[in-house]
């Protein structure tokens, strides 16, 4: 271990976690030297929470241009920087994790000997050191890169928020590993990549194809068997010796597959993650010391994804915290469903079957009372037209109130009922009328409909034009046919008395 940094509270890792098996390989103690990803204190002791440490150096962050065209996909979920000033921070060591190997960034907070406490928005890797982005708040950016001078004392700290997004990465990191390696080895599946999605969503495995409800639960009380039995996690570590290391296998696609070190890794540590008894795999993720508290939920069933030539499947799980959070959810949602519906949870599936039914029902019969409603209003329109006196086009206005989802389909409804019945109405000089439809109760912000119909295209287009310059209702028709929508309260002392007006003076040829 570094003899300059020292651990504030003991970690619960256990000695035995962090092996290096190379007798030259050391973690270095030059304060002033950094530690390269792969020995990093997140790495060797993954449950320590403080550590002391120096600064080696630090830049003004200059956030690269955004790359023109089609965006790079994001490898993992990585938070959205503030606007304002962020320095790029190098440390002896860190216990801040850089995002890689599909895990994200951790994030956490630096105290400096002033006792200013720093918030670390993000950590990466670049080449083989880990720099976290620190944000830049209340001073200038002269006197934080003062206070961050080389040699300078921090406490690197992960706050509770920190501790918990870092423990669930963790968790489900590790649950990966072990079924991924189930996977392989007992339906030979490879996994083709994984995805450590944002809290609280389940996490995904990629396999080449889908699998059956009976290999899930039996892979899922295979890894349960070893969650029990508290299997041990270990990690060791060597100097990387890249002329024996092989590139990773690529798919016909051209997609490399997994467990090979990245291109422009250059910490020259090769780190191998070790399940005892389970699973060997290189990865510079932080993982539990055990799989105790583990227990792995696999969703049961795989969402089939198909690209160009090859067709791939998803397999989510869930473990560790996670695991509660979508548990205390579901529970929640059944509960609260089963309360609406005044039964028990068991219950809730047949009761949301029995309302669905007799919501089909319901509407089938609306349906039918309108269409019989829309006969009836037709019959008395006609009537009210026929009763009208003198040589003009009778025309009529008729104003209802409805909280129906489609106010225009009844009346709708209404106008072709009318023009089933008209061949044995008595309307020589054939007729105009405007059908409006406002909800029960009104805001600025309603939705009244209009239809126009008629016999006489010209009348019926000249009513709507008048009704959208007069009224402001939006709207446009074909033939013997306009409608729009006016927004805002409809009164009958105000719009349907325009209405009347609108009618009268097209029937009288005023307009
Ligand atoms: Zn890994």
């Amino acid at each position: 271990m570094s003899g300059a940094t020292a651990v504030l509270y003991p970690s619960q890792t256990p000695s035995t976690y962090h092996r290096i098996v190379s007798s030259t390989l050391q973690v270095p103690t030059d304060t002033q030297a950094s530690v390269p990803v792969g020995l990093l204190a997140c790495q060797r002791d993954p449950l320590l929470r403080t550590l002391q440490s120096h600064v080696v150096s630090c830049t003004v962050s200059k956030p690269p241009a955004e790359p023109a065209g089609k965006k790079a996909k994001k490898a993992v979920i990585a938070p959205t920087l503030p606007k304002g000033p962020i320095l790029e921070v190098v440390l002896h060591d860190t216990i801040i994790f850089p995002e890689g190997g599909g895990q994200p960034t951790d994030t956490g907070v630096i105290t400096t000997a002033d006792n200013q406490e720093w918030n670390v928005l993000q950590a990466k890797r670049y080449g083989g050191h880990a720099v976290h982005f620190v944000q830049v708040k209340d001073v200038d950016i002269e006197t934080a890169l003062q206070t961050f001078h080389s040699g300078a004392p921090v406490t690197v700290l992960l706050d509770k928020a920190s501790w918990n997004r870092r423990y669930d990465h963790m968790s489900m990191h590790t649950s990966q590993h072990l079924l991924s390696a189930l996977l392989e080895t007992q339906l030979d599946l490879p996994t083709l990549s994984w995805s450590l999605t944002a809290h609280p969503a389940p996490c995904y495995v990629e396999i080449p194809r889908g699998m059956t409800g009976e290999e899930i639960a039996s892979i899922q009380e295979c890894a349960n068997r070893f969650v029990f039995e508290g299997r041990k996690v270990h990690v060791e570590v060597t100097e990387l010796d890249k002329t024996v290391e092989q590139p990773a296998p690529t798919l016909e696609s051209g997609r490399a597959v997994g467990k090979a070190l990245p291109d422009d890794y250059t910490g020259g540590v090769k780190r191998i993650v070790v399940i005892d008894g389970v699973d060997r795999n290189p990865c510079c993720g932080t993982h539990l010391p055990s799989l105790h508290n583990l227990q792995l939920f696999l969703l049961p069933h795989t969402d089939t994804l198909a690209r160009s030539a090859t067709t791939t499947a998803r397999l989510y799980f869930l473990a560790g915290p996670r695991l509660i959070t979508h548990l205390t959810s579901t529970h929640t949602l059944l509960t609260n469903t089963a309360s609406i519906l005044s039964c028990g949870a068991p219950l809730v599936p047949e009761r949301v079957n029995q309302v669905v039914d007799e919501r089909r029902r319901g509407d089938k019969r609306v349906d039918a009372l309108e269409g019989e409603l829309a006969r009836l209003i037709a019959a008395d329109i006609v009537q009210k037209l026929g009763a009208a006196h003198g040589g003009a086009v009778p025309v009529l206005h008729l104003h209802r109130s409805d909280d129906s989802a489609n106010p225009l389909g009844f009346l709708s409804a209404i106008s072709m009922a009318l023009s089933d019945i008209l061949p044995n109405a008595n309307l020589a000089n054939g007729f105009l009328i405007v059908l409006s439809s406002s909800p029960l109760t009104q805001t600025v912000s309603s939705v009244t409909v209009v239809l126009v119909c008629g016999t006489d295209d010209k009348l019926v287009k000249t009513s709507g034009d008048a009704l959208k310059s007069k009224l402001g209702v939006k709207g446009g028709g074909k033939g013997t046919r306009w409608s729009g929508k006016y927004t805002g309260v409809w009164k009958a002392e105000r719009e349907n008395i325009a209405v009347d007006e609108i009618l009268k003076s097209v029937s009288e040829g005023r307009i």
